[in-house]
């Protein structure tokens, strides 16, 4: 029986065999399930074409700044303050239409709406946040450098001091939203050694940004190469809160437990649109869900999403309630990535050949899954860190 994209993607529900659905409550279903709309009239229609073409769909900014998920959990200056479960639902559910969009609200919001956030002055906070959670400013975040990546504390980028502020050179790499952004976040070196961050508006002389080309992942979402020469910035837009390589933590932190609900937004989809296609493609007579080896695949599957939205919602919650730490996060980040990886890869087998066409959405999480992988801590930068939490011995500094 031949069936289509189209066909299967309607036929994809919500598979619940544990009942984690009766573990939230009723205001968080609410944001999940009008974030899941969004996705599913405005994300996913043009997200397979926007990912071939390796094109930002910019004209999803309004109505993603009308979601309210841009700066989550955080409270004020126009900023949603959701539970940080109700903030992970969200982001599952932008990452299930589009693992590409997804990356851009993690660096809007998770790193550079947060820097501001947790660093940031008063007057910082009050001119940048309300227009970024509308999405009609937009953010960068610029911590890895050429030479510096999962040793983000070797970066190299100067900040010299002038009367009346400061000068930076240097270069930035990976740097989500870099051509598109109105303000930068970057991270660089002062005379004495110590680390500090300013915001940088693009308009400056001195901000170059370029578009890395020819990617393979996340390909709907553009990161780039910046090079700061000479770039002059007043006094006012360091960062006060910013104070040595530590201060990077509490943002990342923030930013990596975002990311972690991405993994599983993404194994979700692959995993739901693995169980419509099974059940709807018949071969020798039969639908392929109906064969004892394609069950085992899709109960396997199951049994890994089920357990990382246990383990999501259960540091959602300890985070709500202020009791998560750093190890506990780079646990999840590196569990639900590595989860939805192997989930990816038995969905596209399930999948047969049309496993490899964009519009039947698995081969674009598939691709997708490998940038995440990385960034946020590599999986083996965040399994270092759970490590040191485990033994009590650094492995690294
Ligand atoms: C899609 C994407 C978006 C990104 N967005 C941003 C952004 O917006 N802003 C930003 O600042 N950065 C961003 N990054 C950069 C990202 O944070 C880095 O890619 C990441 O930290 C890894 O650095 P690297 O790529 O230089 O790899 P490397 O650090 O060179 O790592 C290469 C390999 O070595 C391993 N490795 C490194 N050190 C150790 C060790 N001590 N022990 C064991 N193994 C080790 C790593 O796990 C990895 O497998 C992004 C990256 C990607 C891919």
């Amino acid at each position: 029986m031949s069936i289509t994209h189209d066909s299967v993607l309607a036929g994809v529900e919500p598979a619940d065999l544990m009942s984690v659905e009766s573990l939230f409550s009723e205001e968080e279903r609410a944001i999940r399930d009008r974030v899941r709309e969004f996705v599913r009239s405005e994300v996913v229609p043009g997200a397979a074409e926007a990912w071939d073409r390796a094109r930002f769909p910019d004209e999803l900014l309004a109505p993603l700044g009308r979601t309210g998920v841009l700066g989550g959990c955080f409270t004020g200056y126009g900023l949603p303050g959701w539970s940080s479960v109700s903030y992970g639902l969200a982001l599952q559910e932008i990452a299930r239409g589009s693992g590409s969009l997804s990356t851009f609200v993690h660096v809007q919001s998770g790193l550079a709406m947060a820097a501001i956030y947790l660093l940031g002055s008063e007057e910082q906070k009050q001119h940048w946040l309300p227009p970024m959670a509308r999405c009609e400013q937009i953010g960068a975040f610029g911590l890895t450098e050429p030479g510096a990546g999962s040793d983000a504390g070797a970066i190299q980028t100067l900040a010299i001091q002038h009367e009346d502020g400061y000068v930076l050179t240097g270069e930035k790499r990976w740097i989500g939203n870099g051509t598109i952004a109105d303000v930068a976040v970057i991270w660089a070196r002062l005379e004495n050694g110590k680390i500090a961050a300013f915001l940088v508006e693009t308009a400056r002389p001195g901000y170059q940004a370029e578009v890395i080309p020819r990617k393979g992942s996340q390909r709907a979402v553009h990161q780039t190469r910046i090079r700061l020469e000479n770039c002059r910035v007043p006094r006012e837009n360091r960062l006060p809160g910013a104070v040595g390589f530590g201060s990077t933590r509490s943002v990342l932190a923030h930013s990596r437990y975002g990311v972690a609900w991405d993994g599983l937004g993404q194994a979700l989809d692959c995993f739901e649109i693995a169980l419509a296609y099974s059940k709807s493609r018949e071969q020798f007579g039969r639908p392929v869900a109906s064969f004892q080896l394609a069950q085992d695949k899709l109960v396997r599957m199951l049994d890994e999403v089920t357990r990382a939205q246990l383990l999501s919602l259960h540091v959602g919650r300890l985070k709500d309630r202020d009791e998560v730490t750093v190890p506990m996060i780079s646990l999840l980040k590196m569990s639900n990535l590595a989860m939805a990886r192997r989930v990816a890869s038995e969905a596209r087998d399930l999948l047969g050949g049309n496993g490899i066409l964009l519009d039947y959405r698995v081969m674009e999480h598939m691709a997708d899954i490998e940038g995440v992988y990385t960034y946020e801590g590599t999986h083996d930068v965040n399994a270092l860190i759970v490590g040191h939490a485990l033994t009590g011995l650094r492995a690294i500094s």
